[in-house]
């Protein structure tokens, strides 16, 4: 079919409906340079002020999914389940999760992002580990989840190509936040994978995509319907992402603080996430006969180290410095961050994830340009999580950069951004 892609962005812009064969043409032809970025950019603001259907967003997720090639795992005789975040910020959870549920005998390829808008990425996390090489190939991925367990790894040019251009294009034209968007992009790399099933983490709250309920239930359905769809079994769990998760946000940071919980010594919100999701893919892959049960084995995965051993080896398999498991000092970290002070005493009262994800991209965890290079070091780290006391003067928080971070209007936005009351917060939930 000859395709005039003014033709498909003024219909859009016009709130017309595509077919399912002029979607995948216009993918096709994005895919093989033949439409520049421009003209994508537009049609991507056009959908994502005026909506796509659910079969335009089955369409465009099919012609996302076969635009490179489907990616075997025939060789990985165990269960299959692969996990994927919405995004959040301080979100670190893949990195933990991924080895600790393969150390319980269930297999986990997954294929992560990068970091998008003021949500970190998985591989922005993993490329901190020195020599950490996400861009292997589709047959070393699947000896890596066949020998190890786990591997995850970045869009190659194999994997959904068309995705990989249009989540870089997203990122830099304000065209993240939108439903029909966020299910194909997740969903066109998670189905050319060949998993069995999907766990998802729909992320809520000021520092996600999706900032309330209401909507965050209707991307987790539309994820759900989609998947289920195509033939995979899917699970969605709305958490809450109004606070940023554990203490740290930023790619060194934040791979430092997954270790952490498979050394067993964790924050208590990333500890907490990360045995619910892991329960759910147990569950879901048949490894547990109960919650009680896959909650337990997860537990005993961290307590007798094997879920660190089994970091470990997928570091070392992707040719990482696997020493970094026992050894997290040996991620790079910045010398001198710069200390926030609380302007008065009290009680942290809230911390808005979306402000603080900004000022860490600020700081260099994350790109403002497809082409930027993220800084591993850059980040921050949160000294108290909800309702602690505070005294006036104290530091609650630390810059790290490689230069950044002496900027005084950083260190102004995060003091803005955590508040401090005369009196705690109220009880929050992090499962919704
Ligand atoms: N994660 C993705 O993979 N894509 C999106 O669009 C948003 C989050």
């Amino acid at each position: 079919m000859a395709l005039n892609p003014v033709r498909v962005i003024t219909e859009k812009r016009q709130g017309l409906a595509h077919s399912a064969a002029e979607l995948e043409a216009f993918i096709q032809a994005y895919t093989a340079g033949q439409i520049p970025d421009y003209q994508m950019s537009a049609w991507l603001m056009a959908a994502f002020l005026n909506g796509l259907s659910l079969s335009e967003t089955v369409a465009l997720t099919q012609a996302m999914q076969h635009s490179g090639s489907q990616l075997s795992l025939k060789s990985v005789t165990a269960f299959k389940v692969d996990k994927h975040s919405t995004g959040g910020v301080g979100d670190k959870i893949t990195l933990c999760l991924g080895p600790l549920v393969a150390a319980c005998g269930v297999a986990v390829p997954t294929v992560a992002g990068r970091g998008l808008g003021h949500t970190g990425g998985t591989l922005d996390k993993l490329e901190a580990i020195p020599g950490y090489r996400v861009d292997i190939s589709a047959r070393r991925f699947a000896e890596i989840v066949r020998t190890v367990g786990v591997s995850i790894m970045g869009q190659t040019a194999e994997i959904a190509p068309a995705d990989k251009r249009l989540y870089a294009l997203r990122d830099v034209t304000a065209t993240v936040e939108s439903i029909p968007l966020i299910v194909a992009s997740i969903l066109s790399k998670k189905l050319a994978t060949d998993s069995d099933a999907l766990v998802m983490d729909v992320k809520c709250g000021r520092g996600a995509f999706m900032q309330d309920l209401a909507q965050a239930k209707a991307l987790a359905k539309m994820l759900v319907k989609v998947g289920q769809g195509a033939g995979r079994k899917v699970v969605a769990l709305l958490t809450d992402m109004s606070v940023p998760l554990g203490f740290t946000i930023g790619n060194a940071l934040e791979t430092r603080e997954a270790i952490d919980v498979l050394q067993g010594k964790g924050p208590s919100d990333v500890v907490e996430l990360t045995l619910a999701l892991g329960i759910e893919m147990l569950m879901v892959a048949g490894a547990a006969t109960s919650r009680k049960q896959a909650r337990a084995l997860l537990q005993k995965a961290i307590s007798s180290g094997k879920g660190l051993e089994v970091f470990a080896r997928m570091v070392a398999a992707h040719g990482g410095d696997a020493r970094v498991a026992e050894t997290p000092s040996l991620l790079p970290q910045c010398k001198k961050p710069v200390p926030v002070l609380a302007k008065r005493a009290g009680f942290i009262f809230g911390m808005d994830a979306l402000e603080l994800g900004l000022v860490s991209v600020d700081l260099g965890a994350g790109r403002t340009q497809t082409d930027q290079a993220v800084d591993p070091k850059a980040g921050i780290v949160l000294l108290h999580k909800l309702a602690a006391p505070v005294r006036r003067g104290e530091v609650i928080a630390l810059l790290h950069s490689s230069g950044r971070a002496k900027s005084e209007s950083l260190v102004e936005r995060t003091t803005a951004a955590i508040v401090i009351k005369t009196r705690p917060p109220g009880p929050t939930q992090l499962v919704l």
